[in-house]
């Protein structure tokens, strides 16, 4: 594992970890020294020291993807129809799939979903940490999330 020193949420947003080459290599020979279920318990021990209430960082720099299920969920919740949903504040990413026009999501009052219980698939997974998510996209979420950061 490529350290042990942890860094505080406080510490992460304060921009403790910067993206590089060197990062992303790091991260790569990590991957390939590690089997996966090393790495999902250190993922769980990183998590459980991680308060993401704190953090919000994913929602307020990433833009979130909504699969159909997820628009018909929330649209529902919104008391609009999908159409409006659609135009009001997400655009076309796919034919499949939308996402939000603009970070950090709207959805983000006080620092915390505010649609929790019925958030997009993508929110729900997300940090995807595992050996099959590649080293660049783990070095790009490395540096926004203080779970990612921690795990290598
Ligand atoms: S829907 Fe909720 S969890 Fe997803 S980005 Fe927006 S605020 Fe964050
Ligand atoms: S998932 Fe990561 S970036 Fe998002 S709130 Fe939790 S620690 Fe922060």
């Amino acid at each position: 594992m490529a350290k042990n020193v942890f860094i505080s949420e406080k510490e992460f947003l304060d921009g403790k970890k910067v993206f590089s080459k060197e990062l992303q290599e790091e991260i790569s020979k990590t991957l390939e020294a590690i089997d996966e279920n090393t790495l999902q318990k250190r993922v769980a021990q990183v998590t459980e020291k991680i308060d993401c209430t704190a953090c919000a960082n994913c929602c307020k720099k990433l833009i979130p993807g909504f699969n159909d299920e997820d628009i018909n969920r929330i649209s529902k919740h919104l008391q609009i129809t999908r159409k409006e949903f659609l135009t009001q504040d997400l655009k076309k990413n796919s034919e499949k799939t939308s996402e939000m026009k603009l970070a950090p999501c709207l959805f983000l009052k006080d620092n915390k979903c505010s649609i929790y219980e019925i958030r997009p698939d993508v929110c729900r997974k997300y940090p995807r940490i595992n050996k099959k998510v590649n080293s660049y996209d783990l070095a790009s979420n490395a540096v926004i999330c203080p779970i990612v950061g921690n795990v290598f």
